[in-house]
This record gives C-alpha cells, structure tokens and sequence, in this order.
C-alpha cells in the first residue's frame, strides 16, 4: 500500500525514482585509550590535515558550481578545524588522560554541539550541524572508512536522509540524483537553501517515518506541494508520470520568456521584477529573467541573530546585491520590523495591536542609531549599481520628510569625510497605510517613486489582519475599494511624472496582472518563481483593452464580480 508523507516544500519540482537510504545511524565511538599517546596525537593530526584536504576540495568545486558564497560555508568548516577551544581540548584529552583519538574528538565535539544546539540564535544553532558534519569526517578518516560519498551514486535515485549536510549536498551527482528527502530541516536550512540554488526538488522536515523507507523503494516526491509517495500504485505512478511531463514542458516552455523584455501583445512595455529577502536570492532572481529587484526586504538580514548587523556587514551584502544586479534596477527597503517580524534583541516594549504599532519606519524614527547605521550602509553602496532607497509604512507626509532629512544629513557628513557617495539615487516610499494612498498627490511630490505594498494595504483597508483566518473572506485583493486606491496612486504618480510598482503579493497574481497593467502600473515585483508566468500573461494581454476593462472593473459590486469579469475577458481574448 502506498505510503504518504507530508513535509516542507524546500525546493519545487517533480521526481519519480528509487530510493538511496543514507544510514542514519550516526557513528558512536566506543571509550577507547592508548598506550602511546604521542603516536595517537600525530594520528588525529594527520587525521586533520587530511579533512582539511577534502574539505578544501570540495570547498573548490561548490566555488566552480555554485559560486564563491555556497562555497563559504566550507570556509566555515576549515575554520572549526583550526578552532583552537576544539583541536586543543581533544589533543589535551590525547596527551593527558591517554584517550583514543576517534573517542577524545567524539566527545568534545559533542559539547559543542550541545552548546550551540541550545541557543536562540538560528546561525549558531546552524553552526551545531557544522560542527557535527566536521568532526564526524575526521572521525571517517581516523576509522579509515568512506563517508557516505554521494558524489559516487551512478544511478538515478531520489536521496533519503535524516538531514543532509551541506557537504553532502554540495556533492550530490545532479547526473543522477532527481531530488532528496529529509527527516529534519526547515526551509531556511542550509540543505534547503542550497537545493534551491541547485535547482534541485527537496522536501525537508519529513519526519521520522522516513527513516524506514527501505532502500530501493520506489518514491514519488512533488515537491512543489513537500508530498512523498512510497510505493505508489500503478495509477498513481501513471498519474505523476503525466504530471511530471506537464510540468516539465511547461518549465521549458517558460524559459523562452527569460531573456526577453516585458511587453504586452500591442507593445506597451513594463518591468517584471524580483522581491528578495537574503542574498541567495539575487542569483535565482536572475535565472527567472528578473529586470529589477523591486524589493529587498531587508529585516531578514537582522533576523535570526543576536545582534544588530554591522554597518559594514550591511555595506557589504547591499554592494554585493547591486554589483551582481550591474547596473539593473535595486530598490531596497529600510528596516520593516514590527507587527509579525520581531527582534528579541532590541528588548522593545511589547504592543496590544503590533501591525498598528511602532512597526518599520515608525521604529527607525525613534531608533535613529539604528536607522542611521542603515542609511550609511545604503549610501556608501551607493555607487555600486542602480541604487533605490524606500522607506516603508509611511501613513504622512512628516514621516517621509523626516526620513529624507536624516538620510540628507547621513549623506552630507559621508562626503564631508570624502567617502564616495551616488549623486543620482532615488528615494521613494511604500504605499502601504490607506492615508498615504488616499493623500498620493501630496506624497508624490516629494517622493520620485512608489511601490505599492498591497499584502498590507489591502489588511489595513479592510481592517482584516492578513494571517486571521476568520476574517479572511475580507482579505480580498480583487475588491474594487483596493483597485480605486491602487488607480488613484497611479493617476496621482503619473500627475508629478513619477512611476509606480507593486510589490505585494497582487504583482504575480495571473487574475490581477491585466488589471494592474491596465491602470497603467510600470513595474510587478515578485517572488523569482512568479516571474516567467507573469511575462508570458503580460505578452498575451492588450494594454489598449485593459485600460478600458480595468476601469469598468471599478464600478463592479465586489471581488467576486471583479474575478469574474477579468476571468470572462481573458477567456474571450483567448479564444479571439
Ligand atoms: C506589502 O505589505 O505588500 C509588502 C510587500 O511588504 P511586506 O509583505 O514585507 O509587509
Ligand atoms: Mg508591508
């Protein structure tokens, strides 16, 4: 009978294939001791310096497949090798109390791993994994056997593990491995992100009935829905047969959209753009044909730490986004924590209605220190590329002009110092709060652009918090309420000759593309795997008919009706 697990979809895809099991036993070395001590510390040395090879090698072909920043995790392992707390503990272990090498490594390894495995910090519980993939290839070495090299699987198979290092993942042969499977692991998992930027279909976070999959069973992973399939039957195995065909054909179909330029069928040009939240995205957004990063949310990257980020460390992840962009356009977003995106380490009083508290710009206002370390990172990376900067959650006008005057000052003291800074960058806000929507004209003198955030816009217009479920039927993108604030936006932009995006989730949505471009909107930012989809719907479509339909759209009762005018023209229009 087939068995079905459900698990996080890591990494989309279809795969149909056998089952490889990787043990999941981990190598427990017995309490061992030696008679030479100074013989079995020049074995773990020599143990060492081998991993340390291996490591690098594998460190230099992730750099040639992946690029220098996948490669960097292996930079991290070389580091643990050379963590003096850790080799001079275990050596101390070898030399003083006359303890086996595998033993001595095994257990101090361990307290690391304990250790990091309890903090808060997501990174360093991270590092725990890290720790354990290090110390148990030493172990391998020193015991004289092969790790699970995946690197040698010759045949097609979809792997399965209890978790899957980024050494193991890095080595996976992409010849013949079609996806991967893990008991544990979150979407934000090294494995998981590395699957992404290999392109590879991965559920993660199975759980522990994956350990008993036999070798050699016969899997069917969607991964896009993080679904697997052990033993499916003869019509199921039919039925994904076909839908993995579909899907594959429709991928290959997609990609001819990828180096083209967006147009609609009478000629009337937009810019199809990603949203990114970490650096991994930037590559991903450009295998999808992004023109422009219409979003970087950039919270993410004082997320999942103890600290606030450095003003160099952020100078750095910005410059590197615009550098890999060259030149293409990069609007990054100031700080937008608050409501659901919280920072323990700021200590901030705890709020009774958070989405309508101190969130994004609100909080930098009150924490300059923070907000002005940002604002410095952003201009000096500012001639690295198309630099915009946006300030988000603005509900008036004295917040946009107290924001553009710290950054003004920002600016001015930088140059003072004689460090480089753009002179021609924009500065341009989110309409996200229904005041600043209604009161557009006014904004739009003062900002060059806008970018409308509808996922909030639309939660705050309806007064429906857009993760409660039981006032969902409220959440409505397609009511005309939110189309008429989203044309009276454009209108007003269009008044003062300034361009407007949309970066909430509305931009990918194939139903809200025609009305969107009806009115008249220049760029769609979305997540990278929206962007082929949406350039093919933008070339399908009549601008020239769409501003006509778009605007009859408003006068509609409700979403539905609106859903299902745009549905009708777009059947029509198929079949014309
Ligand atoms: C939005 O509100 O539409 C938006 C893009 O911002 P976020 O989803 O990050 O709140
Ligand atoms: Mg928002």
């Amino acid at each position: 009978m087939t068995r079905k697990f459900k698990g996080i979809a890591a990494s989309p895809g279809l795969a149909i294939a056998r089952a490889v099991v990787l043990s999941t036993e981990t190598y427990v070395p017995a309490e061992s001791r030696t008679e030479q001590p100074e013989r079995e510390l020049e074995r773990f040395r020599a143990a060492v310096r081998q991993a340390q090879e291996e490591i690098e090698r594998i460190r230099t072909a992730t750099e040639a497949k992946l690029g220098a920043e996948k490669a960097a995790i292996f930079e991290g392992h070389l580091l643990i090798l050379e963590d003096p707390d850790l080799i001079e503990t275990v050596e101390a272990q070898i030399r003083d109390e006359a303890a086996g090498a595998e033993y001595a490594l095994y257990q101090v390894a361990q307290t690391f791993v304990e250790a990091l495995s309890q903090l808060e910090d997501e990174a360093l519980r991270e590092r725990a994994a890290d720790v354990r993939d290090v110390s148990g290839r030493v172990i391998d070495v020193l015991r004289g056997v092969r790790g699970g090299d995946l690197s040698q699987l010759a045949d097609e198979c979809i792997v399965v593990a209890s978790d899957l290092t980024p050494s193991d993942t890095a080595q996976l042969n992409l010849e013949v491995v079609r996806g991967f499977v893990t008991e544990i692991g979150s979407r934000t998992s090294h494995s998981a992100i590395m699957a992404r930027s290999l392109d590879v279909p991965a559920i993660v976070g199975a759980g522990a009935g994956v350990r008993d999959i036999p070798d050699g069973a016969m899997l069917v992973m969607d991964a896009t829905e993080g679904m697997l399939l052990v033993d499916p039957t003869p019509e199921e195995l039919t039925a994904y047969t076909d839908k993995k065909a579909a899907y594959d054909r429709r991928r290959a179909e997609l990609r001819q959209w990828a180096g083209r330029p967006s147009v609609s069928a009478d000629g009337h040009r937009v810019e199809i753009a990603a949203n990114i939240g970490q650096l991994e995205d930037v590559q991903k957004a450009l295998d999808n044909g992004a023109e422009a990063i219409g979003l970087f949310r950039t919270e993410f990257l004082y997320m999942g730490r103890s600290a606030l980020p450095s003003e160099e460390e952020q100078f750095q992840s910005y410059k590197y986004v615009l550098e890999k962009m060259a030149g293409k356009p990069v609007v990054i977003r100031t700080l937008d924590i608050g409501g659901d995106k919280e920072l323990p380490y700021l200590d901030l009083p705890k709020e009774s209605n958070p989405f309508l508290g101190q969130r994004a710009l609100r909080l930098c206002l009150e924490r300059q220190d923070v907000f002005r370390a940002q604002l410095r990172a952003l201009l000096r990376a500012s001639p690295y590329g198309n630099l915009k900067i946006m300030f988000p959650m603005i509900a008036v006008l004295e917040e946009l002009i107290d924001a553009k005057r710290i950054l003004e000052e920002e600016k001015r003291q930088l140059v003072a110092s004689g460090v480089a800074v753009s002179e021609t960058f924009e500065v341009g806000m989110m309409i996200e709060v229904p005041s600043a929507a209604v009161s557009a004209d006014l904004f739009a003198k003062e900002a060059d652009f806008f970018s409308i955030g509808t996922n909030d816009l639309i939660q705050y217009t309806m007064a429906a918090d857009r993760m409660n479920e039981t006032v969902s039927y409220l959440y409505q993108p397609y009511h005309p309420s939110i189309l008429r604030l989203i044309r009276h936006v454009i209108d007003a932009a269009r008044e003062e000759g300034k361009w407007v995006g949309v970066c909430g989730e509305i931009a990918g949505d194939p139903t809200a593309i025609p009305l969107l471009l009806g009115l008249g909107l220049h760029e769609f930012s979305m997540s990278a795997g929206s962007i082929l989809p949406a350039r093919e719907r933008v070339g399908s479509l009549s601008h020239g008919d769409w501003q006509t339909l778009s605007r009859q759209a408003l006068s509609l009762r409700g979403h539905r009706e609106v859903q299902s005018f745009v549905q009708q023209h777009l059947e029509g229009s198929e079949q014309a």
